[in-house]
């Protein structure tokens, strides 16, 4: 039988088919965006634990008390906001999933969502599921900030939502305090619900800071925070994550989290409730462990003909292509997989309509030296 697809544009995702492919073809792979170096000891160690001492019944569906309860306290520790650990938090299955259900929950059937192109590539198939439309925004081709006159012009009656990402996926690009300024300005006097994708919330560079909507009260009661602790604790395979929202806005993507997931990895939620305890250092040091490998990389890519560009946030480097080749991105970043053996990830399918010209890609430096060198020296040989 041959159905009716709900997602015509959508095929396999290119992390997933670049992955493949660094495999078939033993490409290292700085596509898809995971750490290769370990979890730390003190958080496999609490899993264990957890396993061991027989926590592996359902949790309840929002999550574990102590883990919300830890989350709470980090939050006012980094953004100075106040949450209610019972009504606020929800534990998802990663990002992703949190994503899902505040589209699933919140957003009806002919609702418009304005999105920023480049995007993540989940967020158009969750509207498009929810019955609504994706309104596509472009970014600044050059530097990736917000041109909010674009988005003002893109808000009609009915936008019911629009969806930021700080620091910025694919291209590390972070919101200003100036940003802020201006969507606070935008959004007042609508009911549009703001959500935040803030997964590399941890992972910033050169003294910035991370302009968490948390931590500005007027935006945080119309928004659903999203967070990553893959991102954060090196463990992306465990798919553990969590959104913050207001009472009302947590009721309703709770009525989609409970069927959709119900509740996560019970251990995990053990372990990660002890390790944001005991171990704040180890989020607190997160950019500077990242912003050494940025460095070191791009220090490397000055011996190659790729340009990179800057790295404001998050653990990828976009670089331009043009000096070595003029093909199209999806086509450079096979070739470069399959017979020059690094696999990379190209941009349009971040977008509705790429630039026309745009000759990048992007490369994930959240590995260890060595895997980083052999990408380089391979790339360095182009
Ligand atoms: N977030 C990851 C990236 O941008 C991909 C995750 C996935 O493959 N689902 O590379």
């Amino acid at each position: 039988m041959q159905p009716t697809t709900k997602l015509p544009k959508v095929g396999t995702t290119i992390f997933t088919v670049m992955s493949q492919l660094a495999v078939e073809h033993q490409a290292v792979n700085l596509g898809q965006g995971f750490p290769d170096f370990s979890v730390p000891v003190f958080l496999v160690e609490a899993l264990g634990r957890a396993v061991r001492e027989g926590k592996n019944q359902y949790a309840p569906m929002t999550g574990i008390p102590a883990l919300r309860q830890a989350i709470a306290a980090k939050t006012a520790r980094c953004y100075g906001r106040v949450v209610n650990a019972d009504s606020e938090i929800t534990v998802t299955g990663g990002g992703s999933e949190a994503i899902f259900d505040a589209l699933l929950a919140l957003v009806r059937s002919g609702d418009e969502v304005i999105v920023l192109d480049p995007c993540y590539d989940c967020y158009e198939p969750a509207i498009d599921l929810a019955g609504a439309r994706a309104v596509h925004v472009p970014l600044d081709p050059v530097d990736f900030s917000v041109d909010w006159e674009k988005v003002r012009v893109a808000i009609s009656p009915r936008t019911r939502m629009l969806m930021i990402n700080t620091p910025h996926n694919p291209s590390g690009a972070m919101f200003t305090a100036d940003d802020v300024a201006t969507l606070t300005g935008l959004l007042r006097g609508t009911d549009i619900i703001l959500l935040s994708d803030e997964v590399y919330e941890h992972i910033v560079f050169d003294g910035r800071r991370h302009e968490s909507m948390l931590r500005y009260p007027e935006l945080a009661e119309r928004t659903v925070v999203v967070s990553s602790f893959g991102k954060t604790y090196h463990c992306t395979g465990w798919k553990m994550g969590y959104c913050i929202a207001p009472s009302a806005l947590s009721a309703e993507i709770r009525k989609v989290h409970q069927y959709n997931n119900f509740c996560n990895f019970a251990p995990a939620q053990w372990a990660f409730a002890e390790m944001i305890e005991q171990h704040p250092e180890h989020y607190e040091g997160l950019g500077e462990f990242y912003e050494s490998k940025r460095d070191r990389f791009r220090a490397q890519l000055e011996g190659t003909h790729f340009q990179p560009l800057p790295v404001p946030g998050g653990y990828f480097q976009l670089v331009n292509y043009s000096a070595i080749s003029d093909l199209p991105d999806a086509e450079f970043c096979r070739w470069l997989t399959t017979e020059k053996g690094v696999a990379a990830i190209p941009l349009s399918p971040f977008y509705e309509s790429p630039p026309a010209g745009q000759r990048l890609a992007r490369l994930c430096f959240a590995k260890n030296e060595s895997t980083l060198d052999a990408a380089i020296e391979r790339l360095a040989r182009i």
